[in-house]
């Protein structure tokens, strides 16, 4: 891109450990994205904010993937938004697939009943090679193989308050591994046997169960069954360390045989919950506040004005879900034996 044309790039090819910034303090830690080029005009506007809110005080490099090659336009107009420098992968066929086992007939019909029981992407077959990408292969790009963390951002999202302070070195330095902001309920009808696929594996791998885990998270019966609650995948933060560990890999490799990615309609936000609820360290597991985050149907607004003024939000607090009845972030902080906000109990309680 134009702004960045006289850059001295400090990756060096014939090196197995490559150093992203220049900057010793940093870690090799990027903004990504997976997109379509017809999303452009939502990034843009998602793009935008970001680097008001966070990104202009970092200058975090922005990757873009794409199961189909991106427009020059695309580059083009992205390159010059982000205040890092930007880069596009284009994603290989064999992570953007079925893997073999499948009986894409059975998968085919499965997906013609979800359509007619109108689940959302319930007749879509990009959606669940997305779903699978995201649960088990993204990281598994080339391209991110000196990546350490993550931060995931979609199209179309939406940050209106400040994020006061960087989140990738806050994780470095308290050894967190995996971040959210918001959290809430699944549809069971997409994941009818994904509890019982993971409890089959955890008999199977009792060393992938972590002794500190944050097992009350997903369930309220002692193990029984899945109280559905999961960490909003559209937005995480996650050391990719952790989704490349045995534990994970014999996970997704055990789900992906199962074939739920296709004959049910497994999302990576269950498949994500569950693994770090089981595998992580509970207290690896960072919540971020305040982002004043939407996704779609979803927003994040501080119900603490004095806190909405600190960080110049644009949100209405009325509309906040994060403290909502219904969101999974009160049990989080229960469990986690963390004290709530108590300006909140009065708006949503
Ligand atoms: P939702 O968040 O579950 O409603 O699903 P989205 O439609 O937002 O998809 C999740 C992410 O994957 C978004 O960043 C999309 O841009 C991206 N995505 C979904 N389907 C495709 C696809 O077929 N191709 C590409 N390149 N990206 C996709
Ligand atoms: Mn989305």
């Amino acid at each position: 891109g134009t702004k960045y044309s006289n850059y001295q790039s400090p990756l060096r090819a014939d090196s197995s450990s490559t150093k992203l910034y220049a900057d010793e303090g940093k870690g090799n830690d990027v903004l990504l994205t997976l997109i379509r080029n017809s999303e452009l005009d939502q990034m843009v506007k998602t793009i935008e904010m970001f680097e008001r809110r966070f990104n202009s005080r970092y200058h975090y490099d922005w990757w873009f993937m794409n199961d189909e090659e991106f427009t020059e336009d695309f580059k083009a107009i992205v390159t010059n938004l982000v205040s890092g420098r930007s880069r596009f992968i284009k994603i290989p066929k064999e992570l953007w697939s079925y893997p073999e086992h499948i009986d894409q007939e059975r998968a085919a019909s499965s997906r013609q009943t979800y359509r007619e029981q109108k689940i959302m992407y319930g007749g879509s077959e990009s959606y669940r090679f997305m779903c699978r990408f995201n649960s088990g292969l993204f990281y598994k790009l080339p391209e991110l193989k000196d990546i350490e963390y993550y931060w995931r951002v979609e199209p179309g999202t939406r940050f209106t308050c400040d994020i006061s302070y960087d989140v990738f070195q806050y994780m470095r330095e308290n050894d967190k591994i995996y971040a959210f902001n918001m959290a809430l309920q699944e549809n069971q009808k997409t994941i009818p046997s994904l509890w019982n696929a993971t409890k089959e594996f955890m008999s199977a791998n009792p060393l992938a169960v972590n002794p500190d885990n944050l097992m009350g998270f997903v369930t309220d019966d002692e193990g029984e069954t899945y109280n559905l609650c999961h960490f909003w995948s559209n937005f995480e933060i996650t050391n990719l360390k952790f989704f490349r560990s045995p534990a994970y890999e014999s996970y997704f490799e055990f789900l992906d045989k199962k074939g739920g990615f296709f004959y049910e309609r497994w999302g990576d936000a269950p498949v994500h919950t569950l693994a770090v609820a089981i595998m992580a360290p509970a207290e690896s597991i960072h919540f971020v506040a305040n982002t004043g985050y939407y996704h779609q149907p979803n927003q994040d607004c501080p119900p603490d004005g004095a806190i909405r003024d600190a960080l110049n939000c644009q949100c209405n607090p009325q509309k906040d879900f994060t403290w909502h009845k219904w969101s999974c972030v009160r049990k989080f902080f229960d469990i986690q034996g963390l004290v709530r906000p108590n300006s909140m109990e009065n708006i949503s309680s």
